[in-house]
């Protein structure tokens, strides 16, 4: 039986859900609260395809990328849109780094990251990044850049093509249970479906209220800044060069990413947004700031993480410190380099009540509404299988009340 379904929600994840819907016969519409899709973490992201190496594994994140990859690689060849595997070198600079490098090797080998090649020789590393400095690294050729926005467009269009609807402009502002179906509200529409997805980034916890929803996990967003590259000194990176992250915090890093139109970028840094869409230090919103302040996790959070949070909120103001970071792995890099600062993200980061960090990509199941309540990076690169994983475990014909987080 065809089933009227909303999706709230025009980022990657919302599309691809909708797109594997209307395949299905289903009659979906998206709602979608700006005038074009991907304006938010789809439109402002790194642009890379992960293959895997942080995860942990048997993790959503871990599965769901793994195969997310091939299937992005995939519909990239199908649309004929731009996929190019620049590959990717994480880099130990100092043997106080070589525990958490032999880590993130573990994992990517049980990830099974696909040509995963460990590097102790200098020679080697040198060959595939020459200007780098390290004592050894791990590098995973299928790591590729990719344009978000371009995909999530051409998704769309298979939905439009199926018989999907996509409202844009179109803020919900209420969602109501009615005979166990849901009545749908923007302030120009107003109906009811028989299941609703809520597919919504830095305002899933927000739009899960609508239907009386755990509050928590909360969403703290934090911004990525970039700087780009001159065009001259861009030809120091070939692919993308990565730090090797911090393991308490979600975070890759501050590194350099050639992009599928060939722009390098150096970034993102993690710095507290003031807004849920606080792409620059002067957007606030004083509702938001209030939210993330009066969360019972915030506090905890700043506690533990304070230090890290003042330097990177000093390298955010003061770009000799941004630049000092870059450079601890290209050194031949001079602060004129980072010519000026291209778009900020913000990342939509979902924490419990005792400021801990939700890592893995969480849903919850609230009557006939699907939350996705938690889908950081490396959702951009595992949106149809996460659409995949929500269809098979949460769409089933009959409703099932089921909550998973990891
Ligand atoms: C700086 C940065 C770098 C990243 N780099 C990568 C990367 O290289 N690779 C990777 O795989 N991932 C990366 N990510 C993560 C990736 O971008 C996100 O995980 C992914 O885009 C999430 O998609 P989404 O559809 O869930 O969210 P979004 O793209 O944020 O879409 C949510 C949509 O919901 C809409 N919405 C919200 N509330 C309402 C409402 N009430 N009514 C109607 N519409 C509403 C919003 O306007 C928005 O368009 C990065 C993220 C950031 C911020």
């Amino acid at each position: 039986m065809t089933e009227r379904v909303g999706v709230v929600g025009g980022g990657i994840v919302g599309i691809a859900l909708a797109r594997l819907l209307t395949g299905r016969g289903d009659d979906v519409t998206i709602f979608e609260k700006e005038s074009h899709l991907a304006q938010h973490q789809t439109g402002h992201n790194s642009g890379v395809v992960h293959a895997g190496l942080y995860y942990k594994p048997g993790s959503l994140k871990a599965t769901l990328c793994a195969s997310g990859r091939v299937k992005i690689r995939e519909f990239c060849e199908e649309k004929r849109l731009p996929y190019r595997e620049v590959g990717k070198l994480v880099v130990a600079v100092d043997a106080s780094e070589l525990a958490a490098l032999a880590e993130i090797e573990r994992r990517s080998i049980e990830n099974r990251v696909p040509d995963l090649a460990r590097i102790d020789d200098i020679v080697r590393l040198r060959e595939i990044e020459p200007h780098t400095a390290g004592v050894a690294a791990v590098h995973s050729p299928r790591t590729a850049a990719v344009d978000y926005s371009t995909i999530t467009e051409a998704m769309a269009q298979d939905v439009r093509a199926a018989g999907g609807r996509i409202l844009l402009s179109h803020e919900v502002t209420g969602m109501a249970e009615e005979n166990g179906r849901v009545r749908v509200t923007t302030p120009v529409f107003d109906d009811v479906f028989d299941r609703v997805i809520v597919c919504a980034g830095l305002h899933s916890d927000a739009v899960a209220r609508f239907v009386g929803a755990d509050p928590a996990p909360k969403i703290l967003p934090f911004r990525g800044e970039y700087w780009e590259m001159t065009p001259e000194s861009a030809s120091l990176v070939r692919g993308m060069i990565y730090p090797v992250p911090d393991p308490r915090f979600p975070f890759l890093g501050v590194h350099f990413t050639r992009g599928v139109y060939d722009a390098v970028h150096v970034g993102p840094n993690a710095v507290p947004a003031l807004s849920r869409e606080g792409y620059r230090w002067l957007r606030i919103s004083a509702r938001d700031t209030w939210e993330s302040l009066s969360w019972p996790g915030a506090w905890p959070l700043a506690k533990q993480h304070w230090r890290m949070g003042v330097d990177e909120i000093s390298g955010s103001l003061i770009k000799p410190l941004y630049y000092r970071k870059a450079r601890r792995f290209l050194p031949e890099l001079k602060i004129s380099d980072l010519s000026h600062r291209a778009a900020a993200g913000v990342r939509a980061q979902a924490w419990g009540r005792a400021g801990e960090l939700i890592d893995d990509f969480a849903v919850d199941q609230v009557g006939a509404v699907t939350l996705l309540r938690n889908a950081p990076s490396p959702a951009a690169t595992s949106s149809i299988a996460i659409a995949e994983y929500v269809a098979e475990h949460y769409l089933a014909p009959t409703p099932r009340s089921r909550l998973h987080r990891r």
